[in-house]
């Protein structure tokens, strides 16, 4: 569609304020890690109510316009790249936190709201929202819901599907569903808001949220551990789990050579380990009552070194040791910026495999020419992995040749190509290491179901 008419037609439906075009579109990006690199389409459009959003689908529905939806570009899979033609619908302005409900323990938000921000206003109600992640003070619930978002707490409290109540979405038509249920339980038939969640935005645009809160914990002890064997990890994970019961909320895994390589770039006073160990563990325990949670951990990571199930241990409860520990673990950025270029991994395989499968992974890569360095850490009691894989050249080669690498023991594992981050358009050739054939089939014909124009984030999950 020729950019004036497209800038003529959107003029009718929303505030000139709310289109961006030639020059304004130097300000904007695809991605949080490329603000250098402005975007190329006809236009930005930002709507702030549902309504727009309605209006502005019709209108690309009615005349075959692409569009690309644009939440907090953090995602890891090229989600967000654009087309010179296609329009791009930011949700920056639908930021709206319409209520926080202590009695039902839910908020209600518009799409673009930050997550961190989220977080914030319901623990100002003593409550908690559960999604954790490093990219939180970016990233919006929309894109959350969109990507399915996992993080450092799935494990106790789900993925973000499990916390989402109720939702509000626009089809790309232009008709609204309005699914704002405050209710947990509703069997009234097929529950349509679960098909959005993890959709990356190809059935529909999320513009509303009612989010399950839970009491907030009261205090936040911490445990770092270093060990000297995969077995004992998981020997440790099902000791804790059992002898800490519903308080463990995070078990984070990290690989030697990722913990010296974010120690050595933070610079802290004082590293927490010291950097030789063959793994080190990030152990969290939310609780009520600061000094009996401290004391129960203190106790078992004290009871484990005894029984030589970890090697070193050392235990917080400060805010700036907390800080200062979880930095280590949450600031990925760091890792992404040591390579020339980099390619991210976000795999899934069974929790006892992980150790031999991701050396065998390292030792390969490891003996690629191109390979700078391959960091491995992740939600280990998701049977989450991440690699990030640093490379001098950026040829497509070089890329399959580390695809081939991280991706071949997931079939025979019964792994998975995405744990959390989505497929988006990165991992489209890789879909079937998770999916049978017909799976995919099914996950094609909602899509022609629901956007037969294909107008709404095309190419994304599959052609
Ligand atoms: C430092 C860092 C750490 C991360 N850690 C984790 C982690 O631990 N766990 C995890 O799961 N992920 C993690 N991620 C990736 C994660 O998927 C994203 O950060 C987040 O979920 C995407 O939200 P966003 O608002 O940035 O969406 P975007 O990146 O803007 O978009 C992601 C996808 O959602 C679509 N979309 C966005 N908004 C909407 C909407 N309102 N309606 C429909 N579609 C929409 C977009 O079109 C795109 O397809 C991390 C990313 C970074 C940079």
């Amino acid at each position: 569609m020729a950019t004036n008419s497209l800038h003529q037609a959107l003029s009718t439906l929303v505030q000139p304020h709310q289109i961006l075009s030639g020059k304004e579109l130097e300000q904007r990006t695809y991605h949080v890690w490329k603000m250098d690199e402005s975007l190329d389409v006809p236009a930005v459009i930002l709507p702030e109510t549902t309504e727009e959003v309605s209006a502005i689908l019709k209108y690309c529905w009615d005349h075959n316009q692409e569009v690309v939806v644009h939440g907090g570009l953090t995602n890891l899979v090229g989600s967000t790249e654009v087309e010179p033609h296609q329009l791009v619908m930011a949700m920056d302005r639908m930021n709206a936190i319409e209520e926080v409900d202590t009695d039902s323990r839910t908020l209600t938000a518009q799409s673009g709201a930050i997550i961190e921000n989220l977080i914030n206003a319901a623990a100002e109600q003593d409550l908690l929202l559960p999604l954790n992640f490093g990219a939180k003070g970016s990233a919006q619930i929309g894109g959350a819901i969109a990507t399915n978002a996992g993080g450092l707490r799935v494990f106790r409290y789900g993925m973000t599907r499990q916390m989402v109540l109720g939702l509000e979405v626009v089809l790309p038509d232009g008709r609204i569903v309005h699914s704002m249920k405050k209710v947990l339980k509703d069997n009234s038939g097929y529950d349509l808001k679960q098909l959005f969640i993890g959709a990356e935005g190809t059935l529909g645009v999320v513009t509303k949220v009612i989010l399950r809160l839970v009491e907030a914990p009261k205090t936040r002890v911490s445990a770092f551990v270093g060990l000297d064997d995969y077995a004992q990890v998981v020997k440790l994970l099902k000791y804790l789990e059992k002898n800490l019961s519903g308080s463990l909320t995070g078990f984070e895994l990290m690989w030697r050579n990722t913990y010296q390589t974010m120690i050595g770039v933070l610079n802290q006073q004082q590293a927490p380990l010291p950097p030789d160990y063959p793994y080190y563990v990030f152990v969290e325990s939310l609780g009520m009552d600061g000094a009996k949670e401290y004391d129960r951990l203190e106790n078992l990571i004290g009871k484990a070194m005894e029984n030589e199930m970890i090697v070193d241990a050392v235990l917080v409860n400060s805010d700036r040791d907390l800080k200062h520990l979880w930095q280590i673990r949450e600031d990925v950025s760091i890792l992404a910026s040591q390579g020339k270029f980099d390619q991210h991994f976000d795999i899934s395989l069974p929790i006892p495999k992980i150790g031999v499968l991701v050396e065998d992974i390292q030792r390969q890569l490891d003996a690629l020419p191109a390979v700078s360095h391959a960091f491995a850490f992740g939600h280990v009691a998701d049977g989450n992995i991440h690699f990030m894989v640093g490379k001098d050249d950026d040829s497509d080669t070089t890329r399959e040749a580390i695809n081939k690498i991280v991706y071949a023991p997931l079939k025979a594992n019964n792994g998975s190509v995405s744990a959390e981050h989505g497929i988006g358009l990165h991992k489209k050739a890789y879909l079937y290491t998770s999916r049978t054939g017909v799976e995919i089939e099914i996950m094609r014909s909602l899509k022609k179901l629901f956007d037969p124009k294909g107008i709404l984030n095309p190419g994304r999950i599959f052609e």
